[in-house]
């Protein structure tokens, strides 16, 4: 245990950062009615319903804005532009993007945002966005990601599709036409897999703070696999790869529980900033520096070796996937769900 110190300035800052989580924190936003009457009372409706579009369904809001019938799809692993029929492309993004195996609620949320960021980067970049300029959206990470059904069914067990392509193409079908909105105009709903507890304002990440894009609870997660998170460098590989990138930092094995200091952690409980040896460094590079899961992590060091612990997985901003899915279990539905993560936004459908 001697040589085993623990970076006492990160763990206890994420400990005292990252709120606790309030077990009633959804009622305020429903009118004080109990989080777990709601719940029931949705189990209760997904029993009779499930899998079949609801027929109480109210009316939605409507909005002047029409879906295209063919998309363009830049596809990353063929660099080839794609056309592919609209609904079909958003099931195969619900397919890449969730477990089919996720509740019907979860999934039918990951369609309406799949919907919505397509128009999105649709009217943003009419003509092709400035990474692929010939088409608006691509089938990668740095979109959204779509597989094709030859390719879902290569990657699946036997069965995988008579199991769960109905579900599939539920979500998408049951939630047909509806978007995101804010303000009367289409967002930009961001997601990621897991927040580890709480969302991230954008601008802690990104450059600009949107009003949907709000630092909210995620409490949801337990089911998460990359929830809590580890890997193991050495003390050597550790120093050498901050002084590779920038510059000789005065660290050694001996000082570095000195050298490295917390700076900036956000709301949303990722580190911001720390100081090594008194320059500021992102907490974004140290994250790709060491291909970490997310920006919420600490380091333990014992002896010549250095334990990185990471909570959650992803960007933080926007819907938690597996918040969603945590979400779903709970009893709430798909719109329950957006309206969570997505700040003030309406769920409105096109006309
Ligand atoms: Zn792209």
């Amino acid at each position: 245990m001697l040589n085993r110190i623990i970076y006492a300035f990160v763990v206890f800052g994420l400990l005292l950062t990252i709120p606790s989580l309030s077990l009633n924190f959804f009622e305020s936003k429903m009118n004080l009615i109990s989080a777990e009457v709601i719940a029931e009372e949705n189990r209760e409706k997904h029993e009779v319903s499930k899998y079949e579009v609801s027929k109480q369904e109210e009316k939605l809001e409507t909005v002047e804005m029409k879906e295209p019938e063919l998309i363009k799809v830049y596809n990353n692993k063929t660099n080839e532009v794609m056309v592919i029929d609209f609904e079909e492309y958003l099931k195969g993004v619900v397919a890449s993007e969730m477990p089919a195996e996720f509740n019907i609620e979860a999934l039918k949320a990951q369609a309406v945002t799949a919907r919505t960021y397509l128009l999105f980067r649709l009217k943003k970049y009419p003509n092709g966005q400035p990474e692929h300029s010939d088409a608006p959206i691509c089938t990668d990470v740095h979109c959204q990601v779509w597989s094709s059904k030859d390719t879902l069914l290569n990657s699946h067990a036997d069965g995988w599709y008579d199991a769960y392509w109905g579900k599939i193409e539920e979500a998408v079908n049951s939630t047909k036409g509806q978007i995101l909105t804010y303000d009367g105009k289409i967002i930009e709903p961001l997601y990621h897999s897991t927040s580890g507890g709480r969302t991230e304002n954008s601008e802690d990440v990104f450059s600009t703070a949107v009003p949907y894009l709000r630092s909210v609870e995620s409490p949801y997660e337990g089911e998460a696999p990359k929830l809590n998170d580890s890997i193991k460098v050495s003390v050597g590989h550790f120093i050498d790869k901050i002084e590779s990138v920038y510059g000789e930092m005065d660290i050694t094995e001996s000082n570095l529980d000195e050298k490295i200091e917390l700076g900036e952690v956000s709301e949303g409980g990722k580190i911001k900033t720390l100081l090594i040896n008194g320059n500021e460094v992102s907490g974004r590079e140290i994250r790709s520096l060491f291909n970490l899961n997310s920006t919420n992590f600490s380091f333990i060091q014992s002896g010549n070796e250095i334990e990185i612990l990471t909570t959650g997985y992803g960007h933080g901003v926007g819907m938690s996937q597996w918040g969603a899915e945590g979400m779903a279990n709970e009893g709430f539905n798909y719109k329950e769900i957006l309206k969570h993560y997505y700040t003030d936004v309406e769920i409105v459908s096109m006309k």
